[in-house]
Order: C-alpha cells, then structure tokens, then sequence
C-alpha cells in the first residue's frame, strides 16, 4: 500500500485533485471533514477546546462556532498551538484507523491519499511515502475563491499570508500538481500521477 500526504495552499486546488484522485480508485482520508465530525456536539474534543478557550466558542446549541474560535486563533501563536494538541491528535488517530481499515474496502487499488491542508506547517511529510502538492498562480487562486466561496479579497489573502509559502511547500512535494490552468489540463496531470502511483503501489506489494 501507497500512502501518500495531498496539500496545497488555500485556493490552490487541493480538494479538486483528492475529488479526482477519489474518482481513479484511491481511498481519500480528509483532515479536515474528521475535525469536523470530531468536534460534533457532545465530542471529548469539543469539550476539551470548550474547556480551554472559554463557553464563547459555543453557539448556543452546543455546536462549535467556528468564526469565533478563528478570531481568538487567527494570529496568536500560542493559542493556535494550544488547539492545535487538543485537536491534532485525536485527527491522527481517527486518520490512522481509516488508513488501517482501507485495505479491507472493495475494489482497493492500494494507493491511499490523505487531504491534510496544512501538512507542509505541521511537520509531518516525513509520515508518508511521497506527498502531492497542488500549486496554482496566486491571482488565480484570489479569483477563484472570491468567484466560488464569495470570499472577500482581502480575507483570500490574509489567509494565504498565514499558511507556508509556496516555497515552503516545494521542499516536501514529491510530485507537484500545477493547477493553474483548465480543469482538463488538471484532470490529465492527475491521470499521469495516478499511473505513477498504482505502479509504485505494485511495487511495494500491493
Ligand atoms: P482548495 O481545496 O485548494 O482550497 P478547491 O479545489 O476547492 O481549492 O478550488 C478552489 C475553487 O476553484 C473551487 O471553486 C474550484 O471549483 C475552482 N477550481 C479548481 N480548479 C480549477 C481550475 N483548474 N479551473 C477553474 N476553476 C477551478
């Protein structure tokens, strides 16, 4: 079995390449959808961060507020770290267990792809047989997210602020996925990966 890390800065299209990886046959672990479903109401996780950083980060029916827990993180360190090793491991474990478990699922093809946004500023390339990383030119990426999430331009780029550069980035890919140009152009780079990644995948027994 291949296990591979898939990241890329905010807009740059990582979703789109783990949809078409999906589409190919890979198993998809996404981060981000298990923090969501670890932090349901009544989670030990979210009352650890309730505990932590205050009733403030609840709504009133119990359901975390995200926006409200991004102002008190966005931009302090300290407190990012705090939340970070309430909510990092328990996302690890519940990874690992779907990771364990994908060999058993039907028509397995032995490459699984975990969606880690941030994979490049938690440190943890090392973990994988090879990491993806889905770059597209900035502007495109300001574009494309004010036009699809409605997002405002200076938030798109507050936040890519925030995350590794590109540079950052590049140090951990091993295969790089420019997304910058037509989507047909995307879905044939993803093609030519995922040709690489059976053969290794058959390579290291599976
Ligand atoms: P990420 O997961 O990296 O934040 P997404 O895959 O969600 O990025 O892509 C951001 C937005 O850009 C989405 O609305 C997506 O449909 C659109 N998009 C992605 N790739 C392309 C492309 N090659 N051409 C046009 N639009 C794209």
């Amino acid at each position: 079995m291949l296990h591979i890390g898939l990241t890329g800065g905010i807009g740059a299209g990582k979703s789109t390449v783990a949809r078409l990886l999906a589409e190919r046959g890979a198993v998809v672990i996404d981060a981000d959808r298990i923090s969501r479903d670890l932090m349901a109401p009544g989670s030990v996780v979210l009352a650890e961060v309730a505990d932590e950083f205050g009733p403030e980060v609840l709504t009133p029916e119990g359901e975390l507020d995200r926006a409200a827990l991004a102002r008190l993180v966005f931009g302090d360190d300290e407190a990012r770290q705090v939340l970070n090793a309430i909510v990092h491991p328990a996302v690890r474990e519940e990874a690992a267990r779907q990771w364990e478990e994908a060999p058993e699922g039907e028509g397995f093809m032995g490459v699984v792809v975990e969606d880690i946004p941030l994979l490049a500023e938690s440190e943890q390339a090392d973990r994988f047989d090879g990491v993806v990383v889905v770059e597209a030119e900035e502007r495109t990426r300001v574009q494309r997210l004010v036009e699809a999430r409605g997002m405002s331009e200076e938030d798109v780029r507050a936040r890519i602020a925030a995350q590794a550069s590109d540079a950052r980035r590049r140090e951990i890919a091993t295969w790089v996925i420019d997304n910058s140009g037509s989507p047909e152009e995307t879905a044939a780079a993803v093609d030519r990966l995922w040709t690489e990644l059976r053969a290794r995948a058959e390579e290291t027994g599976n």
